[in-house]
């Protein structure tokens, strides 16, 4: 059994959706994080094991970034886990290392893009797999298209050098 409950902040760029089950807190975070986005109604999670997925997170500037850092290493290891990270909090992860806090990264989505039309998709990997030397493909089919030409956008290394 879990619940969910939705929590709307003043902010209207930014929301989150907490699901309690018995291991934890799974936290949606959806929007886009700037110096609007007040996390303090999320840190009376930190004594027990949270989950924030990010996979609604639609932009993160600066000033978004510095108070996230601020925030996440208030949670102490072996308690916060990311999941569902999009590109653009990947990037933020490498660029910013203490945006992770002592996060575990369990999945990462990987931007592919395509040859032909030019259409853009993401493909979830889970971090241990990288990890353990599963080879992330270079290309994919396409699902608008067909095309078997569906390029990964970028270097896997680079990719996923967060996960050092
Ligand atoms: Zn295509």
């Amino acid at each position: 059994m879990s619940t969910a409950r939705a929590i709307n902040l003043t902010n209207e760029n930014f929301q989150f959706e907490i699901t309690e089950s018995g291991t934890g807190n799974h936290v949606n975070l959806i929007g886009i994080i700037d110096e609007d986005t007040d996390f303090s109604a999320l840190l009376k999670l930190k004594t027990s094991p949270v989950v924030f997925n990010f996979k609604n997170i639609t932009s993160i500037n600066s000033c978004g970034i510095r108070t996230w850092v601020n925030f996440v290493k208030e949670f102490p290891e072996g308690n916060v886990t990311f999941i569902e990270c999009p590109p653009l909090v990947v990037r933020q992860m490498n660029m910013v290392p203490s945006f992770m806090g002592k996060a575990k990264v369990e999945s990462v989505f990987v931007p592919y893009v395509c040859d032909s039309c030019e259409h853009e998709q993401n493909k979830l990997v889970l971090v241990s797999d990288y990890k353990k030397g599963t080879s992330i493909p270079e290309t994919i089919q396409c699902e608008k298209c067909q095309s078997e030409e569906m390029e990964m956008d970028g270097n896997v290394k680079q990719y996923f050098s967060f996960a050092k």
